[in-house]
């Protein structure tokens, strides 16, 4: 096996996973392939892992004795499941258990991360933050958009869709005159929304856009369209979450760009 024995060669000792602790991880956009080192070993040494939706299960059948507890939580649902989550990971810390949450993606980028760890500074429960590879940057990779290129973007924006049409909106238009491309996580439900705010805000129907249902599986389907027709060929092609959102010049060098492996 290469992979065993370039990790038997590896000088690499990860921090140990103290009993009371909690490591906030991110798991990657799905492939195993995206998942860094020190995530791999937290899922091999935790006691529970407390998981999310969006970890798949290639991953997760990486944990050998772990306790697994399902945290699932999709958009829109109240804030009380957010508490039911903390509240669990105090406890089982408090148990003295070697508690991994792990979130799909990176835990820092529209995974509530964040909120998680500040709970357990309020609860004094030392935690550690394991980055993972967010969706919005590795699964463009794999589906061949790049997200920054030289010639056509000098800025990348990652915004989230869930807002869409309520009071705590993001201002695409504000988004659209940047002229810089957009990846929106969370944005399938409210695409026609949001297309629509993009085109008000001065981007053109012919602007690139493209949809990436399950980035990085083998079930990734990738969409190719414009801010025109986005809507109606996502519809068509029954995209489901989760899916990506890129709308921008970037889109149009996947054609370019594909690999032949
Ligand atoms: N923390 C995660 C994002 C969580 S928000 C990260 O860094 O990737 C959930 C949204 O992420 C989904 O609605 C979708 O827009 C996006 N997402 C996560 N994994 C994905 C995948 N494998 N394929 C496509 N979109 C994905």
């Amino acid at each position: 096996m290469m992979l065993a024995d370039a990790l038997s060669r590896l000088d690499y000792r990860p921090a140990e996973f103290r009993p009371g602790h909690v490591w906030l991880a991110g798991a990657g956009p799905g492939d195993p392939g995206c998942l860094t080192l020190e995530v791999l070993s937290a899922i091999a040494s935790a006691d529970c892992i407390v998981y999310d939706a969006l970890v798949s299960e290639a991953v997760l059948s990486i944990a050998g004795k772990a306790e697994l507890h399902f945290a699932g939580k999709r958009g829109g649902k109240p804030s009380t499941d957010q508490e039911d989550i903390t509240r669990r990971l105090i406890e089982l810390a408090r148990a003295g258990k070697r508690v991994l949450r792990l979130k799909g993606g990176d835990p820092f980028i529209f995974g509530r991360g964040g909120e998680e760890a500040l709970a357990l500074v309020q609860a004094g429960i030392p935690f550690r933050i394991l980055p993972g590879l967010t969706s919005g940057f590795a699964g463009l990779a794999r589906a061949g958009f790049p997200a920054t290129m030289r010639g056509i973007n000098k800025a990348v924006i990652l915004a989230t869709g869930h807002a869409a049409g309520t009071e705590e909106d993001t201002d695409w238009a504000a988004l659209a005159r940047t002229g810089q491309p957009i990846v929106i996580y969370m944005g399938l439900k409210n695409l026609p929304l949001i297309a629509e705010a993009l085109m008000a805000g001065g981007l053109g129907p012919s602007t690139p856009a493209a949809v990436i249902e399950q980035a990085t599986t083998a079930n990734q389907r990738v969409l190719v369209a414009n801010l025109g027709t986005i809507v109606d060929e996502a519809s068509a092609a029954a995209i489901a979450a989760p899916a990506l959102i890129v709308i921008g010049g970037i889109v149009a060098m996947r054609e370019l760009l594909q690999g032949s492996a």
